[in-house]
């Protein structure tokens, strides 16, 4: 046999074998070859691609089959509506075909294992799910992401894009775009753990109501990262509830033209500004935000979008309430806040019911105010503070003629030897003893008064201002 003749026997057996498909040759059961070049399997039986395993998983199955990546590889996969799959990654990497998203769902998925799930090409995503998904380990990400603020740079994309059931107990999702959010939600999204990441935008939980989708989101556990100064963990346009975890960056509720949102914090810890914003300054709907637990490291406060930057303290519908929580910015971030909107009728953020609030930390705090908010917080709050003289100046400009307020100051350590002021409106107390306005000399724990000051009559009514009917 020449060897043209043998070039030819060879030509005729591939034609043959792609004029009966690539099914005859698709599915290798039992394949026991060590190294194989198969790239996915069902149990014992390998695949050559992830989309000829798929096309082998029965719809409507009872249980779901275990599908295992084996070699890494270039290939958009879809699961069927009716199918259930759980995709493990087994420590390989799967990318997008260069045309569609890397995995598109329309069944039912879970994707577990070490590995990665990558799309490389612009305006694709790793995932968009529009059945009900769960993550529970891998990596999902867009590696080539280019984009930055303001421009998508030819290649960015969200990705992990849901517009369904989707809940997140583990594995990382992760990008570095300053342009598109991390993650857009237009389902129902439960983040019961895993890692988020992004530099700009992280979790935006959306709104479409031209197509009848509001973003539900719920967090009890998870960590929640925007890398970049005005990077939000969370961008709340629909409902929001964070009952746990830990969200490093801004934590925003928005409003737009016929759009109201709200979101509200029960538990977890927002390291970041916590703002309730009027994306388009109109007004007539409300961002409201309400923090009953958890912890706020930031400001915390409303404010209208203008100049393509946030206006904090600006005057908008956007509303806050606080019933609870831990706040360790400094208090006056409330009162620089609150001071804006005096106006009767314009007490736009809130300070009703509940059980008090706490600002700062108080197991390393040398001293304590009591402020006491009447109407606002029946149970007033409590505010910790790093030094003894910080709390005396706190409760000094808290102190109001006009209600005839006192910041009651509790010394939670023996004062350090030195002087306290003891300014009009405060009072100190160290251990039983009490001591008014003034100037004092401390040695060894004691006080003693340094020069004499007028007093000034205590009555303390509680009355709110009766000019505006508040008192900040
Ligand atoms: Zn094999």
């Amino acid at each position: 046999m020449s060897k043209r003749y043998a070039r030819l026997v060879l030509a005729v057996v591939l034609a043959f074998a792609l004029a009966v498909g690539p099914a005859a040759s698709a599915k290798t059961p039992d394949c026991s070859e060590p190294g194989c070049a198969h790239v996915a399997a069902i149990g014992t039986t390998h695949y050559d691609t992830v989309a000829e395993a798929l096309a082998d998983v029965p719809a409507s199955a009872s249980e779901p089959a275990t599908v295992q990546l084996l070699k890494p590889t270039n290939e958009s996969i879809t699961i069927a509506t009716g199918k259930s799959v759980v995709l493990d990654l087994n420590g390989q990497k799967l990318t997008d075909n260069g045309v569609d998203h890397t995995i598109t769902n329309n069944g039912t998925l879970v994707i577990q294992g070490s590995g990665t799930v990558d799309c490389e090409t612009h305006a694709r995503g790793a995932l968009v799910n529009y059945g009900t998904c769960t993550i529970s380990g891998g990596t999902l990400t867009r590696s080539q992401e280019a984009g930055t603020e303001g421009n998508a740079n030819g290649n960015s994309w969200y990705v992990v894009d849901n517009h369904g059931m989707l809940t997140v107990t583990g594995g990382k999702i992760f990008n570095t775009s300053t342009y598109s959010s991390l993650l857009r939600n237009l389902g129902t999204l439960n983040v019961n753990g895993g890692e988020f990441e992004n530099g700009g935008i992280v979790i935006k939980n959306d709104e479409d109501s031209g197509n009848s989708k509001i973003g539900v989101l719920n967090m009890t556990a998870g960590t929640v990262k925007a890398t970049s100064t005005n990077g939000q963990a969370v961008q709340n346009w629909a409902t929001a509830t964070i009952q746990g975890g830990t969200l490093t960056g801004q934590v925003i509720g928005w409003s737009y033209e016929g759009v109201s949102s709200t979101l509200t914090i029960k538990d977890g810890a927002i390291n970041g500004n916590l703002f309730a914003v009027d994306f388009d300054g109109k007004g007539t709907d409300t961002a409201s935000v309400k923090v009953e637990g958890g912890t706020v490291t930031g400001m915390v406060n409303t404010g209208a979008y203008s100049n393509g930057a946030i206006q904090v303290g600006a005057e908008s519908n956007s509303s806050i309430s606080l019933t609870g929580g831990v706040f360790t910015h400094s208090v006056d971030v409330f009162r620089s806040g609150l001071a804006e909107f005096r106006d009767p009728g314009k007490v736009l953020i809130s300070l009703k019911g509940g059980t008090g609030i706490r600002v700062g930390d108080e197991s390393s705090a040398a001293a304590s105010v009591y402020f006491r908010r009447g109407d606002f917080i029946p149970d007033g709050f409590v505010a910790y503070y790093e030094s003894l003289q910080d709390a005396l100046d706190g409760a000094g400009k808290e102190a109001d003629p006009e209600t005839n307020y006192e910041g009651v100051v509790t010394a939670l350590k023996t004062p350090e030897d030195g002087t306290v002021v003891v300014p009009d409106g405060a009072v100190l107390t160290v251990g039983d003893q009490e001591y008014g306005a003034g100037s004092y000399v401390v040695k060894s724990g004691a006080l003693q008064k340094q020069e004499p000051v007028s007093e000034t009559p205590a009555t303390s009514t509680g009355r709110p201002n009766p000019s505006t009917g508040v008192r900040f």
